[in-house]
């Protein structure tokens, strides 16, 4: 089977891991903060809190931010359900805003609509990999938060680093592969100290609690592989974006429609995400093919838990909606040979 995303785990990662085995800490040791400078520097950030997933560091964000019981946070409904999951852990309300049919991207227009005097904060989401319009989420003076799961290696108006706090995931289908772990990645001082502190304990662990905090810790073992991993992020990425200029290439002049790149935009290609009527009647070929395509994401405003805990309801989102009955995420990861995206391609536009 082909899958839609896979790590690329080399010698070198592989000695790295083993080093930290044969070593004194196995947890809280060097190699967590060189981790957290090495994404830093790779993004152009001052600080990074490393924790054990993506999720976590979702979590943590909204705690820096205060957010809790009473208080509104605007999410995108085309993502993974962690991201309005956030809000949902802190006692706080996801507010889900419909997404721009050509990107599938937060429409900042809708995001204006939903602004009311309990809204907190945005959640933006780089979906597949491309960053969304923070130029004018910005206008909105809320805090942004950028679910940048997807995007480690993308560029907004030449930027790695565009929002207030980024959040990114290290699971082994995203850009570089540690297991499980996820890293928030801020200029602000004072949020870096709050999560620091609630990711281990909240200081219990030496004597005082001062919040009520969580063992989110990401263990050296993890951090190893991590800083190895992250000196390929240019490499990975730019298989990613060749793969998809081949995708692009081969579904010119067809019924088959690749997402739009926003000028100014480098992207991540996390996924490689097409629209298509007859979406399942095309994922069952794949299939008995060997392939596996993916569905990224039913929106998360119709999973059972959001309609029957935040009364979200069918209509809700038009757009995403609609684009959840034709969205299709083809393979697309940094191992994936030439020969390999022909027969995926002669599996889409062939009968
Ligand atoms: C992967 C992902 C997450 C969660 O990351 P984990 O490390 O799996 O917890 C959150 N948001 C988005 C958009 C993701 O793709």
């Amino acid at each position: 089977m082909i899958p839609y995303g896979c790590q690329t785990i080399e010698q070198d990662d592989i000695d790295a891991a083993v080093r930290v085995l044969q070593s004194d800490w196995l947890t809280c040791g060097p190699t967590v903060e060189k981790f957290e400078e090495s994404i830093c520097e790779y993004v152009g950030a001052d600080y990074g809190v490393a924790v054990s997933s993506g999720t976590a560091a979702l979590h943590l964000a909204t705690r820096a931010l205060g957010i809790g019981p009473g208080d509104e946070v605007i999410v995108p409904t085309m993502s993974f359900a962690a991201t309005a999951n956030c809000v949902a852990y802190c006692g706080g309300t996801p507010i889900f805003c419909d997404v721009e049919p050509d990107t599938l991207l937060i429409d900042p227009a809708k995001v204006g609509d939903l602004i009311r005097r309990r809204t907190k904060a945005i959640i933006a989401v780089d979906y597949a990999g491309q960053p969304a319009d923070y130029d004018a989420l910005k206008q909105f003076n809320l805090p942004v938060v950028a679910d940048a799961c997807h995007a480690l290696g993308a560029r907004y108006q030449g930027q790695r680093m565009y929002a207030n706090m980024q959040v990114y995931s290290f699971h082994p289908v995203k850009t570089i592969a540690i297991g499980e772990g996820g890293m928030i990645v801020t200029n602000n001082a004072q949020w870096a100290n709050s999560m620091r502190s609630l990711r281990n304990h909240a200081g219990a662990g030496r004597g005082n609690q001062t919040a009520l905090g969580f063992n989110y810790r990401l263990s050296d073992i993890h951090c190893a592989l991590g800083v190895s991993q992250s000196k390929k992020i240019d490499r990975f990425v730019s298989r990613r974006r060749e793969i998809a200029g081949i995708y692009d290439k081969a579904f010119e002049n067809t019924m088959i429609r690749p997402l739009a790149l926003k000028e100014g935009n480098e992207h991540a290609y996390h996924l490689y995400v097409v629209r298509v009527s007859e979406r399942d009647r095309i994922k069952d070929r794949l299939f008995q093919r060997g392939i596996n395509a993916g569905i990224h994401y039913r929106p998360t405003h119709l999973h059972d838990f959001y309609k029957k805990h935040y009364y979200t309801f069918n209509g809700l989102c038009p757009v995403a909606e609609d684009a959840w009955q034709e969205i299709l995420s083809l393979p697309i990861y940094p191992t994936l040979t030439d020969r390999q995206i022909e027969y995926i391609v002669n599996g889409m536009v062939r009968r």
